[in-house]
């Protein structure tokens, strides 16, 4: 066999041991996207607080791209981990549609917020359907750590600011509804009951 043709050989090798790493991947990141789905009001998870990151590795990679393609499923712009049943600090946001960036957030805090407070209509992939408005800080600072492990300082305010407050609350258990007033979630009784059952129903 002629050196041309061994190279030949070493190439389609390497090219298949590629293809196979490739293909494992891929697979593993389906797998990722197909073994997580949303948890509504009601779940457990939801109401833990989650525990911090300590790994950075390709499953944090993975975890972040199936909440990415959840996000996209059900139009969210922000997605934290207990709302797919993971009690981990890890936090997604996805603003390209108010033409920002997308995020992903690992062990934040909120290390300052604003003392003027603004209302804004908040949902919650939780919560499907309902809407009410909020009053949080208009500007906060967010001390956390990106898909890395590097440490990352968020100056955020407008759309950012409220995402990033409405999901640091999923984080310690604590879901936008809870921010209305009694007699406000009341009118929604009926409805959160209705959500509740849906948590069953995604078992199936
Ligand atoms: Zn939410």
């Amino acid at each position: 066999m002629d050196t041309f043709k061994i190279s030949q050989i070493h190439f389609l090798r390497k090219f298949i041991e590629i293809k196979d790493e490739y293909n494992q991947l891929v697979k593993k990141r389906q797998e990722a996207i197909m073994k997580h789905h949303l948890v509504y009001y009601g779940h457990e998870k939801l109401r833990q607080k989650a525990d911090p990151v300590t790994e950075f590795d390709s499953d944090l990679v993975s975890l972040s791209e199936a909440m990415f393609k959840i996000m996209k499923k059900y139009n969210g712009i922000g997605l934290a981990a207990p709302q797919i049943a993971l009690s981990k600090k890890f936090v997604t946001i996805d603003l390209t549609s108010y033409d920002k960036e997308k995020l992903v957030i690992v062990n934040p805090e909120i290390v300052w917020r604003s003392e003027k407070k603004g209302p804004y209509d908040e949902g919650c992939l939780s919560i499907p359907g309902i809407f009410e408005t909020v009053d949080r800080p208009l500007e906060v600072v967010v001390n956390a750590y990106n898909l890395d492990g590097e440490q990352i300082e968020i100056k955020a305010d407008d759309i950012l600011a409220r995402v990033l407050q409405h999901e640091i609350d999923h984080l310690n258990g604590i879901m936008f509804v809870d921010h209305l007033e009694e007699y406000i979630r009341k009118e929604y009784t009926k409805e959160l009951k209705k959500i509740k059952k849906m948590n069953k129903q995604a078992l199936f």
